[in-house]
């Protein structure tokens, strides 16, 4: 994985492509003790989450620094958190049916949909093509 510096000019260049420009996005490198305690839904193998503030359109994407699957998956990884703050929103307006019956399907839905995108994304926008230009 790209040191922390080159991950945020990427980010740059992945916010003009998803046209999410106008969100101020911090990255924060975390271990994992933190990672378990930072989100509702994370644990010690969580990799990437992202919290987002659609109001605010800021973001954080914590980053659990020593998980092993970010030396060969930092760029789905990361696409994946993007494509949260793609779709914060639809998280926004789904969040108010949390504990309901619809909560874990909500939830599911919105992964799975997430995780489609990204392997879609980096597809056509692979990690070779993100780090030359
Ligand atoms: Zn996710």
């Amino acid at each position: 994985m790209p040191n922390m510096e080159k991950l945020n000019e990427i980010i740059k260049k992945l916010q003009k492509i998803m046209r999410i420009q106008d969100y101020d996005i911090e990255l924060k490198s975390i271990d994992q003790y933190r990672m378990k305690h930072e989100g509702n839904d994370s644990d010690f193998s969580t990799v990437m989450l992202t919290e987002t503030d659609v109001r605010k359109n800021n973001a954080i994407i914590f980053i659990n620094k020593d998980h092993p699957v970010l030396e060969k998956e930092w760029y789905l990884c990361l696409v994946h958190e993007l494509y949260h703050i793609v779709s914060a929103r639809y998280r926004y307006i789904s969040d108010r049916f949390a504990n309901t019956d619809l909560t874990e399907l909500l939830e599911t839905e919105k992964e799975n949909l997430v995780e489609h995108l990204a392997k879609i994304f980096i597809s056509i926008y692979p990690e070779s093509k993100i780090m030359e230009d």
